[in-house]
């Protein structure tokens, strides 16, 4: 099974979460994604020297809107895309695996999971609530 988006995100030990790739600026220490970003987001700097980084994907859920046509081919509609505050001043826009919007809240912490397509032999990366994958 491989990630759909080698370059942003990988399975954790867990089998079910995923974790982020960011690159860490010499400059400015501030992080960067995805990884392979020209420069840094912060301050500019190329990230050709940058460390790279590996994090547990997740943040904060600053808005969402439920779609009604898909995003991309493929995907189910209707669903729920979201803002997430990944890292500081690091905004990703995201898939979120809940069933509909009453399972979610401005400012709520979130996580990344791996969503497994097996026809494909990939997973993709979906947002849930961190309250939700601690109840299962
Ligand atoms: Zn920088």
């Amino acid at each position: 099974m491989k990630p759909l988006q080698p370059t942003l995100y990988e399975l954790a030990d867990d089998g079910h979460s995923l974790n982020f790739f960011f690159a860490q600026c010499s400059a400015c220490g501030g992080l960067s994604f995805p990884a392979n970003a020209p420069g840094c987001m912060h301050c500019g700097e190329p990230l050709s020297q940058a460390t790279r980084i590996t994090r547990p994907g997740g943040g904060e859920l600053l808005e969402f809107v439920t779609l009604h046509v898909p995003l991309l081919p493929g995907m189910a509609a209707p669903s729920i895309a979201g803002d997430i505050r990944i890292a500081p001043g690091i905004v990703e826009e995201g898939v979120m695996a809940v069933a509909d919007e009453s399972a979610l809240k401005h400012g709520m912490a979130v996580r990344a999971v791996a969503e497994v397509k097996p026809e494909e032999g990939v997973y993709a990366c979906r947002f849930v609530p961190v309250n939700e994958g601690a109840a299962q």
